[in-house]
């Protein structure tokens, strides 16, 4: 998908020779045959209420639909007979994986996929994530930062495979390295050894190619805030991190992304606690780990120390109704819903708990756009 930011201004009154097909030249460096799968026509009044939403003026003139003045960042831009159409640069959250470490043909290991604009940012990595990547049609090459939450195997297990084959892709040593943003301690530390068992594979891959053994990562790391603190940015994206309870694991972290077109919280692995809701304060959606309490007490009690550390789906209703989050993406899913009936239990739980926004109990690839 191609898609660019930046500013601009009075794209209206185009030729109207052109309106029943925009010339290449009027795309700058874009091959509009790439984008007429991605066509949407927004036509006349529809997309005239959009223009004034954004603050756009209206000029008429001799063009149809007149020409409309104004800014604004778009992923993408088309032309229709009515005039110009828009797509407004949106924000599109997607997890890329829902399940835990228990194997499950149909959900990858944990990770969340943030794109806004051309910043695309992977939030964990288990098992299956490259697969899931390529799924959506993103090149690992495209990543612009990939956000660890912890230590835990199901949340790191495809970070190598995403990095080796970012390594092994980039055949003209022309990508730029990869930024891995995690917080300091256990989580750094599997990074700086992460590679290490590779040794052999590397010698002999630079060996035959003749590049440097070396993948293209670039550990971001940070102290873990005792309140949410910006950990990176890029461009009008704001990413922070604020610490979550995932006791006995330290310093595990959830992110929350900021962008011009709303608020994404992404909880990693934590309890329903204090510390959730400060970093979710005003989002727009929380990408919330979610265990059916209810399900594990079915155990036998050895088996039940999961719900130490995991968020109960009735207290993730009541958090997210005091907090009045209006989407809540449920991932994480323990135990993992294998048709309709399961997935409405978590629904009803987290309704139990008061909630009355939108629920998405989340298979792989579940997408919500803000900023539509
Ligand atoms: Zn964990
Ligand atoms: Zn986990």
């Amino acid at each position: 998908m191609w898609t660019t930011r930046g500013e601009l201004v009075n794209i209206g009154g185009w030729p109207e020779a052109t309106a029943a097909k925009p010339a290449p030249d009027q795309f700058d460096e874009v091959d509009h045959l790439a984008l007429r799968p991605l066509l949407r026509r927004r036509s006349g009044p529809l997309c005239h209420k959009r223009l004034q939403q954004k603050g756009w003026s209206h000029v008429p003139g001799d063009q149809p639909g007149g020409s409309w003045s104004g800014q604004a960042t778009v992923n993408l831009k088309i032309w229709s007979s009515w005039g110009i159409t828009l797509w407004f640069m949106t924000t599109i959250v997607t997890t890329t994986g829902t399940g835990t470490p228990i194997p499950n043909p149909d959900r990858a290991g944990a990770g969340t996929h943030v794109q806004c604009g051309d910043v695309r940012m992977q939030f964990d990595a288990g098992r299956m994530t490259l697969n899931r990547l390529a799924q959506m049609g993103t090149n690992v090459s495209e990543l612009s930062a990939i956000f660890l939450t912890h230590y835990h195997s199901d949340h790191v297990v495809g970070l190598t495979d995403l990095l080796l084959t970012h390594w092994v892709m980039d055949g003209q040593d022309d990508w730029p390295a990869v930024p891995v943003v995690a917080p300091n301690g256990h989580t750094t530390e599997f990074l700086d050894r992460m590679f290490s068992i590779w040794d052999n594979d590397l010698a002999v891959r630079s060996l035959h190619n003749g590049r440097a053994a070396e993948p293209k990562a670039l550990t971001v790391g940070f102290d873990v805030p005792d309140t949410p603190a910006e950990v990176w940015a890029s461009g009008d994206v704001h990413v922070f991190a604020g610490q979550v309870r995932h006791e006995p694991v330290e310093r595990a972290v959830g992110y929350r992304v900021e962008t011009p077109d709303g608020v994404i919280v992404v909880s990693g692995d934590t309890k329903v606690c204090d510390e959730m809701a400060q970093l979710s304060q005003g989002a727009d959606i929380v990408v919330y780990e979610a265990m059916r309490f209810d399900r594990i007490m079915e155990r036998p009690p050895h088996m039940r120390y999961i719900m130490d550390y995991h968020a109960d789906t009735r207290e993730i209703g009541r958090q997210a109704k005091q907090l009045e989050i209006p989407t809540l993406m449920l991932t994480h899913l323990i135990p993992a819903p294998g048709n309709d009936g399961e997935k409405q239990s978590f629904v009803n739980d987290v309704r139990e708990g008061g909630y009355e926004g939108e629920v998405i109990v989340c298979d792989d690839l579940s997408s919500v756009t803000l900023g539509v």
